[in-house]
């Protein structure tokens, strides 16, 4: 089986509260591998590329405030089938209702915001993968 390679981000909420090492804990207690990490503080042009399939949504331009809002954490993680491991380990993407015992389920909350903050992203599929990881680790 290939090896598959998928970006994952902690996002300015993540790295400002201090949870970057334990979320990076909880990935490699999984058995992914980092290939490559940097913290990246991102223009709206780096934004508008990321979450360009949401354009025009309501929560778009929150979206795109929140992740200018302070740096992120880009993560290059490998390993098989770590695109649905990821997503597993992050739980769904209303951190309230998110699983107990997956990242967003156990770190995140409703703020009150205009913007989902819940902690982390990871691409959705092999194709976001590929696009997503040539936009923050050109
Ligand atoms: N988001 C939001 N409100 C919504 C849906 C999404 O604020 O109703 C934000 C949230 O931060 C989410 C991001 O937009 O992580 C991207 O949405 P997507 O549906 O791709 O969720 P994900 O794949 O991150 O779970």
């Amino acid at each position: 089986m290939t090896t598959e390679e998928t970006l994952i981000l902690v996002k300015p909420d993540g790295v400002a509260r201090g949870l970057t090492g334990a979320i990076l804990a909880r990935i490699e207690a999984k058995g992914y591998s980092l290939v490559d990490i940097r913290l990246v503080e991102p223009d709206r042009a780096l934004l508008e590329q990321h979450y360009a399939e949401h354009e025009g949504k309501p929560f778009y331009e929150p979206l795109l405030e929140f992740m200018m809002s302070g740096p992120s954490v880009a993560i290059r993680l490998a390993g098989n089938r770590v695109i649905e491991g990821f997503r597993s380990l992050a739980g769904t993407t209303d951190p309230t209702t998110a699983a107990p015992g997956t990242i967003r389920g156990d770190f995140g909350r409703d703020w009150g915001l205009k913007v989902q903050q819940n902690l982390v992203h990871g691409s959705d599929s092999p194709e976001s993968a590929a696009r997503e990881l040539g936009i923050w680790f050109s």
